[in-house]
């Protein structure tokens, strides 16, 4: 049995509640993987201690969106300045080479870049299955195991090749029961619906131009039987909007609807091009949002409308997207992006830090059908991000360490990370992975991948 862990001084402690509660030099009791008490002068016989001093806590962030199989082929020679379509066509010919070996490689990478910088549960959307390769996210569930992250890994899927009018290369897709049978083995192998899991199962067909609307309606069948959640991409861009009309004479939402997919189990990334409409229908749905500042500006995309989704009642949590178009996994950079993109959009009072906080932690939770993580409060699930902000680069700003968090900083790292009542981030290091070490396999893998597709680095 563990001994307690009490976090001692904190400068502040923004729990992320519902009233906003943000607390002074104060601290954090954690029993097992159980916030027990947050409060001033706590104290507790044979506690492990960390002095907080002169740091920031918040809520391990939660992502909601992302390919770590990516992390291996970021900034790509030839696709840096192309849009989704393009950008995706080029790099299907690099991904058709992925590895399991390769599939947990990128996830360490993303996955520690996320915990380094204070996100302590991801998603992750792995749809590119090269033939043969078939244990990518097991691979995956391995990775995230060793660096000791919250994860939810999702059955993606593509069945629609080119030959059939889809967007992938034909060998890059399965059968609609090459995809139903690994959602259901990877489901009852690993998930766990149970309070404070560390691994759930989605299921999550990629995009309209890549899977078959047989593969959209049997996924929402196995969803429902399994109590599992649904993912996919949709309205990311002009080009998906104008496929689905010319495809199937329908804008996305309403091929969504056409679907099954209008439903509370479901989240959905991007969500850039929607009108009025269909904001009120998908917030009656009670369909959830990864939204991905970073990727919409680094494709061209576009910005959703993320003001309107909010006073919609829509849940909207952040993400970073896929490394190949963002290109890094720094949580705390997206929520400074989001912060900062909608003053452009909807006007500078749109978005405040705590209102980008609160997306990338409590929303976030919301979307994925959490309600145990995203908040510092007794019984909620031991995950914190814990900023120190006595340096050059948050110098200046002590009339509000929360909303420094965003507005300065120029190095992301926390000082320690906390999932589940580990510290798995201390110091501003990986506690469970040799970082240098990752980064060398990764840029090896990256060459490789890139030679074996023919692209000169
Ligand atoms: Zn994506």
């Amino acid at each position: 049995m563990r001994p307690p862990l009490l976090i001692k001084n904190a400068l502040r402690i923004a729990t992320m509640d519902d009233a906003g509660t943000e607390l002074a030099d104060a601290d954090i009791l954690i029993r097992g993987h159980v916030i027990e008490a947050a409060g001033k002068n706590l104290d507790c016989d044979g506690a492990e201690r960390l002095d907080a001093s002169g740091c920031v806590v918040i809520p391990g962030m939660i992502n909601t969106h992302h390919h770590l199989c990516q992390s291996l082929t970021r900034a790509t020679p030839a696709a840096q300045n192309e849009g989704l379509f393009r950008w995706l066509t080029t790099h299907y010919e690099i991904w058709r080479h992925l590895t399991e070996p390769y599939a947990a490689l990128g996830a360490s990478v993303g996955l520690g870049e996320l915990l380094l910088t204070g996100c302590t549960t991801s998603a992750d959307h792995t749809y590119l299955y090269p033939r043969g390769q078939t244990r990518l996210i097991d691979a995956q569930i391995e990775a995230a195991r060793t660096l000791g992250i919250r994860f939810h890994p999702t059955r993606g899927s593509m069945s629609l090749g080119v030959s059939q009018g889809g967007l992938p290369p034909d060998d890059c897709t399965q059968s609609e029961e090459e995809i139903l049978r690994d959602g259901e083995r990877l489901i009852k192998e690993y998930h766990d619906p149970g309070p404070y899991s560390m691994l759930r199962i989605g299921l999550a067909p990629c995009a309209p131009f890549s899977v078959s609307p047989q593969a959209m309606k049997q996924t929402a069948a196995q969803a429902k039987r399994w109590g599992v959640r649904m993912h996919t991409h949709l309205c990311e861009t002009t080009d998906e909007q104008e496929y689905c009309l010319k495809r199937y004479k329908l804008r996305p939402v309403d091929f969504l609807e056409s679907m099954g997919w209008l439903a509370d189990n479901v989240w959905l990334a991007h969500m850039v091009h929607v009108d009025d409409a269909e904001i009120s229908r998908l917030a009656a749905a009670h369909v959830g949002i990864a939204h991905c500042p970073s990727s919409n500006l680094r494709l061209g995309s576009g910005t959703p409308p993320v003001r309107r989704y909010l006073d919609a009642g829509v849940a909207v949590g952040l993400a970073v997207d896929g490394s190949a178009s963002n290109d890094t996994s720094d949580m705390l950079a997206e929520a400074r992006q989001a912060m900062l993109v909608h003053r452009v959009k909807s006007g500078v009072g749109s978005m405040s830090a705590r209102a980008a906080l609160r997306m990338a932690t409590r929303a976030g939770a919301a979307v994925l059908g959490r309600d145990d993580i995203g908040m510092i409060a007794p019984g909620k699930a031991a995950d914190l991000a814990i900023f120190d902000v006595d340096r050059i680069d948050y110098a200046g700003s002590a009339g509000d360490p929360v909303a420094s968090l965003l507005f300065c900083g120029a190095s992301h790292r926390t000082k320690w990370t906390i999932v589940n009542g580990r510290v798995v981030v201390e110091n501003g290091l990986l506690k469970n992975v040799d970082e240098r070490a990752l980064a060398r396999q990764a840029n090896a893998a990256c060459l490789d991948l890139l030679s074996r597709a023919g692209v000169t680095a």
